[in-house]
């Protein structure tokens, strides 16, 4: 390394700036030096505070040069007189640069500084102390200096540099002009070395130049010297590839693949990606560091399309930015950037990195996907919106309920125990009482068979026709999308906890954890012919190509964990069974024609169900104050009319008295399903999400 520090050196000195305008990215403080240089007021003692490398020494051998020079003191020192020339060559004996760092002893600084500073300069017209890190001064060695300080010779200027300011003592502080160094901006570095580059003949791709910059956390003279091993190393003409290998550091396409790959939510891709950089040999840490940067850039893109500054040195790629920040939604990166924090945190702490990482990227790639249903959930409920204003008079009693419900379904999340699951009990007791709408109910049952479906409740509901019939009706349609008619758990809720589950067993056996994600839960109900204290069975649904997933889940000891781990994290005991689903898709419908009659949803296998679940899920996030009824309503309908009952839900209508609130709500909702129904493009995204969706 001994050879780089020359090589620093060198370029150091050769492109060091001679003159105020020459310091870059300080020019708060070089105009203010100028002016009280031109109007004759200039300190005796100036602190130049801020990180290395950024022009600290530099602008104090210039403020040196500007009084000592020949036409001193003046803001533009020739360069060219002998004390202009002693001082950039560091021989002049009038200007004592001190390190701080190495002459910390109250000994040094008496015989070295305040000695000297009774003797009038030799030649030149000031003596000038520059003491670099003075910070690292000895308290002594401080206090000696005070005194000078306190009464500084007329002839006598100090000049304090340090990175660490808090430290150096109050009473020198109070003595002192302070000037606050920054760090230089990527781009302010990348065009200074671009500039480098240009006049040493060196063909460097910007790119290139910006992960210099990236590197060097604001420092111009580390950036030099970067630039320095860059081009010694990988040759005079560098791409940003050869020059991420040279520094070592993961170059940026990476990041974008990685994302990409989130995006196409490709889990075999994601860990083809890790095995590769691991294979690289790259640091982890930076690695899931530079995840983090990479959504951050891409956060800020997404909120701010013109934020260039904002994103610094990542300017450069900041096309590709935009191009990838539009395939997210800002909640979507969000949660992205919050897994990565913990994926951070794992990979940092764990015995094993490398599966820290995996499990990271795999839950990354998983996450997207779920994001996606909320942007579906948003189309419906717009479009549920529509329809509503078309209708206009229905609104406000609409709007009023809709606050109570969200407010059940809520706290139903939260706690079993709570109004939403009572509603499932009220709703068992009503969906069998006799429905105003029979012939919309024998049009549905020789429509299909084996789903009994939402779609009858609602008109069920309305005819009841109370308020809190109206509430726990808006209710239940979310609660029956859940199979059990326990007051204690219902799938939603165990789906609500289930990353909880994961998370622990993952945290306990990485491998089982990984396997556990791609589980989806498809069942929770207790067995038709359990006693009060029977088990709750959890199904886990795996794709069909899973079968090994299935087989470690079926191993005694992984099963027990799982099953303790969800009997402690639900609070009621549980037991676990495995299913793979032999269709293609993750989510199409099985026939259940055993249980059709008994449940409302046929096993939470249906899209509809799905959607109901996932909006409860998300929609406290992603979409506050959207809580109309209607929206919950028709979104759940919508889903069901259009996949099973394209044609019922008008009929519906029509049979729907409309005088009471009650009515009224019903009727948008049926409404909503009917206009659902005719959206091609809504019956689009239902389709297209037949498969995917997945639980978070
Ligand atoms: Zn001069």
């Amino acid at each position: 390394m001994e050879g780089w520090a020359l090589a620093y050196e060198v370029t150091a000195r050769k492109w060091r700036p001679q003159e105020f305008d020459g310091v870059i990215g300080q020019e708060h403080v070089t105009t203010t030096l100028k002016n009280a240089i031109q109007a004759g007021q200039i300190a005796h003692a100036y602190l130049f505070a801020g990180p290395r490398g950024v022009g600290k020494t530099t602008t104090a051998r210039i403020l040196a040069k500007a009084l000592n020079c020949v036409d001193g003191p003046t803001v533009t020192p020739c360069n060219v007189c002998t004390f202009c020339r002693e001082i950039s060559e560091g021989r002049s004996v009038d200007v004592l640069e001190i390190d701080g760092a190495s002459n910390n002893r109250v000994e040094q600084v008496r015989t070295h500084l305040l000695e000297s500073v009774k003797y009038t300069p030799s030649q030149g017209k000031h003596k000038i102390y520059i003491i670099d890190e003075v910070h690292m001064l000895t308290k002594e060695a401080f206090n000696a200096l005070l005194k000078t300080l306190e009464e500084p010779p007329a002839h006598v200027y100090f000049i304090f540099a340090t990175t660490d300011p808090r430290k150096v003592i109050p009473t020198v502080l109070s003595r002192c002009q302070r000037f606050d160094f920054r760090r230089i901006s990527g781009p302010t570095i990348v065009d200074h070395l671009a500039m480098i580059s240009e006049k040493s003949g060196y063909d460097v791709q910007r790119e290139a130049l910006a992960l210099i910059a990236r590197r060097v956390d604001g420092s111009m003279r580390d950036a030099e010297s970067l630039l320095d091993q860059v081009v010694a190393f990988g040759g005079e003409a560098l791409t940003a590839g050869e020059a991420a290998e040279v520094l070592g550091i993961v170059d940026q396409d990476v990041y974008f693949e990685l994302l990409d790959i989130v995006a196409e939510q490709d889990v075999p891709k994601g860990l083809e990606l890790v095995d590769r950089i691991f294979g690289q040999g790259h640091d982890l840490e930076e690695i899931v560091l530079g995840i983090l940067e990479h959504l951050r850039n891409l956060l800020v893109v997404k909120a701010a399309p013109e934020a260039e500054v904002l994103i610094g040195d990542a300017a450069l790629a900041l096309d590709r930015f935009r191009e990838q920040a539009g395939r997210f939604e800002t909640e979507d990166l969000l949660r992205l950037s919050q897994l990565a924090t913990q994926m951070e945190q794992s990979v940092k702490t764990s015995a094993l990195p490398r599966v820290q990482l995996e499990t990271g990227v795999v839950r990354m790639i998983r996450i997207a996907r779920s994001v996606q249903l909320t942007d579906v959930m948003a189309r419906l409920s717009e479009m549920a919106r529509r329809v509503e204003t078309e209708e206009g008079g229905a609104e406000e009693g609409g709007a009023g309920d809709g606050g109570e419900a969200s407010g059940t379904e809520v706290s139903g999340t939260e706690a079993p125990e709570t109004p939403s699951s009572q509603t499932v009990d009220s709703t068992a007791g009503t969906a069998p009482a006799p429905s105003p709408a029979p012939d919309a109910n024998a049009d549905q049952s020789s429509a299909t068979s084996t789903e009994p479906s939402t779609v009858t409740e609602l008109p069920a509901a309305s005819s009841e026709s109370s308020p809190e019939s109206t509430e726990s009706a808006a209710a239940s349609t979310e609660s029956s999308a859940a199979t059990p008619t326990s007051p204690k758990l219902d799938l939603r809720e165990a789906r609500n906890r289930w990353p909880a589950i994961v998370d622990e067993i993952t945290r306990q056996r990485n491998g089982l954890g990984i396997l556990l994600a791609e589980a989806v839960l498809s069942d929770c109900s207790l067995p038709d012919d359990a006693g009060p204290e029977a088990p709750f069975r959890l199904t886990l649904r795996f794709e069909s190509g899973h079968v090994f997933h299935m087989q470690q889940m079926e191993k005694r000891e992984n099963k027990s964990l799982i099953q303790s781990e969800s009997t402690r994290v639900l609070g009621i005991p549980v037991r676990i069974e495995c299913e793979i689903d032999e269709s293609a898709a993750a989510y199409v419908t099985k026939p259940k024609t055993d249980d059709a009659g008994a449940e409302m949803t046929g096993g939470g296998g249906s899209t509809a169900a799905e959607i109901t679940t996932q909006k409860t899920d998300d929609a406290a996030a992603s979409m506050s104050g959207d809580d109309d009824p209607a929206d919950d309503a028709g979104a759940d309908d919508a889903g069901a009319g259009l996949d099973e009952y394209p044609g019922s839900a008008e009929e519906i209508v029509s049979e729907t008295p409309d005088t009471t609130t009650a009515g009224k709500t019903g009727g948008q909702a049926a409404n909503t399903r009917a206009g659902a129904a005719k959206d091609p493009a809504v019956r689009k995204i239902v389709e297209a999400f037949d498969g995917q969706i997945v639980t978070d």
